[in-house]
């Protein structure tokens, strides 16, 4: 599904170097290091501020709590992504309303939206999921009707654009009050263990934030707010800092070989390929078809037999889940936890990789 290794041999110098210069340094916590990778993605992103922490969870996490809200409080987020961006909401007592989502963007449905929202709704929680922005027009829009806050989870969107209805464009994860990424080594912009990132405009939600990821301390020793101990590791912010000069050619690598996959695959009467929104560029973090007819365990397993790798991003929607009860009904985040199918994307296919993939997958759905 990845090749790492093979993207690793390409800037290993300066990954290398990288980390040489962190050892010598002995600065492993909040380093000098930390504080340049962020100011180099601050600008890459072009955003006020990115708070580095220890995971994409923690982000979503610490973004929430300082957004003080309370126990009880409802976010509204789409059944259909990873459990973590319901997971962090309820560790704090909040109530993750799970909603459906677009048959053909896999992203939140704003009309599911709209019909969700009570009286103790505080956030929206809109996921880019797969690599593509959600409807960040109507969801602002939204919340500035209803008066509530935006947390993006942006964790595998990094670099993806979204084209407002006036032209101008804005990075995912740096459009609500707060966004949140995640450095995990599969993900776009990935390091060699756990790390993520807050980003934010807003000085205020900045501070709280930074001060959260710190044990809710400002000053040593003194302790405003009840905090966590989340931080980016110096190491792993040696390696960031060393992939993002590339992370424009790694999107650009993921949506050829996406272009590849729907140029082979297109017309099939077995396969629906991703859609595209109008609004947001995709980078890709997964390549997902849908399967209209086939049975898909026997699809992967012809895959597999042919050296093929799938995955299915995700089997089971969150409201689905025993630990998240369902309160809405999420008809196509059902269909689609049963269709769904992702292929091999990465920074390293080649065509031939390509090829043998398209066509195993051809040969898999016409049997
Ligand atoms: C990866 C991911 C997370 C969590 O990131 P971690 O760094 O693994 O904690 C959250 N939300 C989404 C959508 C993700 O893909």
């Amino acid at each position: 599904m990845v090749d790492l290794q093979t993207q690793y041999l390409h800037i290993q110098e300066d990954v290398d170097a990288g980390i040489r210069e962190v050892l010598a340094s002995a600065a492993f916590v909040k380093g000098p290091k930390v504080r340049t990778f962020a100011e180099h993605l601050q600008t890459w992103l072009g955003v006020k501020h990115v708070i580095p922490v220890g995971n994409g969870t923690d982000a979503l996490m610490i973004a929430f709590m300082s957004l003080g809200l309370h126990r009880g409080d409802e976010v509204i987020t789409p059944s259909f992504t990873f459990v973590a961006t319901a997971e962090a909401a309820a560790l704090l007592g909040l109530k993750p309303v799970l909603v459906d989502v677009d048959p053909r963007t896999f992203n939140i449905d704003v009309e599911a939206i709209r019909r969700a929202i009570t009286p103790r709704t505080k956030a929206l929680v809109p996921v880019h999921l797969f690599g593509q922005c959600a409807d960040m027009q109507s969801i602002m829009q939204i919340a500035t009707e209803y008066g509530l806050r935006v947390v993006e989870d942006a964790c595998q969107a990094i670099g993806a654009e979204y084209r407002w209805s006036d032209g101008h464009t804005t990075k995912a994860g740096c459009m609500g009050d707060l966004g949140c990424t995640s450095f995990f080594p599969s993900k776009n912009l990935g390091c060699y263990g756990d790390g993520g990132a807050i980003f934010t405009n807003d000085d205020e939600l900045a501070a709280r934030a930074t001060q959260i990821a710190n044990h809710g301390s400002m000053q040593r020793y003194h302790h405003d707010l009840i905090g966590v101990n989340s931080r980016l590791d110096a190491l792993q912010a040696a390696v960031l800092d060393a992939k993002l000069p590339h992370l424009n050619d790694y999107t650009a690598a993921r949506q050829a070989a996406a272009a590849y996959y729907d140029e082979h695959l297109a017309g099939n009467e077995q396969l629906v390929l991703p859609a595209r929104d109008p609004n947001s560029t995709h980078v890709f973090h997964q390549y997902t078809v849908q399967l209209k007819h086939c049975h898909r365990d026997h699809v992967r397993e012809a895959l597999a037999a042919e050296g093929v790798p799938t995955m299915v991003y995700y089997p089971v929607p969150l409201h689905r889940q025993p630990a998240y009860q369902a309160t809405l009904p999420c008809p196509v985040a059902e269909r689609l936890a049963d269709s769904v199918l992702s292929l091999p994307m990465h920074t390293e296919l080649d065509e031939e990789q390509l090829q043998h993939i398209c066509a195993s997958l051809l040969r898999a759905v016409t049997h």
